[in-house]
């Protein structure tokens, strides 16, 4: 079996380095590091003018008809460089849903400013009350003539303060059974009624909570059937899994190679000298190598002509809970200074490794908990009984 992207994912692979020495400077990095908002207008605003913001679409929807290998390299690039990209994983998943359900005017009014690099889209689907169970949504939409009036609170709105417009998961109908009463729009979120205030996470992250008090939106902004939001939800959450193959965890480890091989410890011995670091190291190494084979399976059943469900849970349940044990593996491996923070002049691993260990707790929360990846596995993946409603 041959693991490797191919030559012409290298060759693409080698265009996207090129773009990043041009165009990714340090302090995008560092800014997206401080206020926690991981995305960056100038930089995505190249990589739109670049076409490779859905690289793999079809030239008359913007895109360059790349397969999914070249787009799974041009990731990993993205990735290893340390580009913000939050928005990008957000949009792309707004956008091929409204490329896979939307009316013909709403693709011609989104997708075009969307894969131009001009606005990204927001996620609105999780409340106070329901994040797991995400069809309990309470948020209400009621039809007024040619608009709808929407008013509920939404929890944990990334880059709302970033986005035009926000991906909102509505009840429509509280009457029936709950998968069946929700309608999803595209809500502007500069218009009238919606307010957005910062949540800072534990892991660095700026989220929001969103608030919706009378906001109107017309229908042309709704997203699939009326009562029909859970079918559309379908298609955007397998969109959501299997998208990055590699992670933060890659790029720290690189780091953490190249910290143990410079820094001498006081009897002279390099950190990497110690079996305990290079066993350490190695067991990242391998478990980092698992998520991205699991990215790369997804990536080949997209290229074969389907879509990866539980393929993505399975990477996205690996990679959180290997990222979660190995950075506290790393912690350890740096002794007491392994929790001083990036910025820091004594961190070790520039900071990164601290980072990491809090970034990772939060991996298993966004994008579906990891128990409810391991429901998804066991039920979708081994055929075991349903363990929720
Ligand atoms: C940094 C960050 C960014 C986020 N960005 C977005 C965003 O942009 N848009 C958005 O809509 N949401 C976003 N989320 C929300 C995220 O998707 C939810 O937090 C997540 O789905 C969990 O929901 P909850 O927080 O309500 O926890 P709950 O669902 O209340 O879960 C609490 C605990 O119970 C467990 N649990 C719940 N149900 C089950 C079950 N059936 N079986 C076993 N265990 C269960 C969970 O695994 C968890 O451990 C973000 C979250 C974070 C932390």
């Amino acid at each position: 079996m041959d693991f490797r992207l191919g030559a012409k994912s290298d060759a693409f692979r080698e265009e996207v380095r090129e773009f990043l020495r041009e165009h990714l400077r340090p302090d995008m990095i560092e800014r997206a590091h401080d206020s926690g908002t991981s995305h960056d207008w100038e930089l995505y605003r190249s990589l739109g003018a670049q076409g490779w913001i859905a690289a793999s679409w079809p030239e008359e929807y913007g895109g360059q008809g790349r397969d999914p290998f070249e787009m799974t390299a041009m990731r990993d690039e993205l990735r290893l460089a340390g580009v913000p990209t939050d928005g990008l994983g957000q949009s792309i998943i707004v956008a091929r849903t409204i490329r896979a359900v939307g009316t013909e005017a709403q693709k011609q009014a989104f997708l075009t400013p969307a894969l131009a690099g001009e606005i990204i889209f927001g996620l609105g689907y999780t409340e106070p009350d329901s994040g797991s169970d995400v069809a309990a949504a309470k948020t209400r939409a009621v039809r007024d003539g040619d608009e709808w009036v929407i008013n509920g609170q939404k929890m944990f709105t990334t880059l709302a303060h970033e986005a035009a417009f926000v991906f909102l998961l509505t009840r429509t109908n509280p009457d029936v059974p709950k998968h069946q009463g929700l309608t999803m729009f595209l809500v502007p979120l500069d218009a009238p009624g919606v307010e957005i205030h910062p949540v800072h996470t534990m892991g660095g992250e700026r989220t929001n909570a969103t608030f919706y008090t009378d906001v109107r939106v017309p229908d042309a902004y709704r997203v699939g059937e009326v009562d029909g939001g859970w079918d559309v939800m379908t298609v955007a959450l397998t969109f959501e899994r299997g998208g990055f193959a590699l992670t933060e965890a890659d790029r720290v480890w690189e780091q953490a190679v190249e910290w143990a091989g410079r820094t001498r410890r006081p009897d002279g011995t390099r950190a990497i000298d110690d079996p305990l670091v290079r066993e350490r190291l190695a067991t990242m190494r391998i478990d980092n190598e698992v998520a991205r084979l699991l990215a790369y399976r997804c990536s080949y059943l997209a290229a074969a002509g389907g879509l990866p469900g539980v393929e993505g849970s399975m990477h996205k349940l690996w990679y959180a809970e290997s990222m979660t044990a190995d950075a506290s593996e790393l912690v350890d491996m740096l002794g007491a200074e392994g929790v001083v923070a990036h910025g820091e002049a004594e961190a070790p691993v520039d900071g990164w490794v601290e980072h990491l260990y809090r970034h990772a707790a939060v991996t298993t929360i966004y994008g579906g908990t990891s128990e409810v990846q391991r429901s998804i596995i066991a039920e979708r993946g081994l055929g075991l009984p349903r363990s929720r409603r």
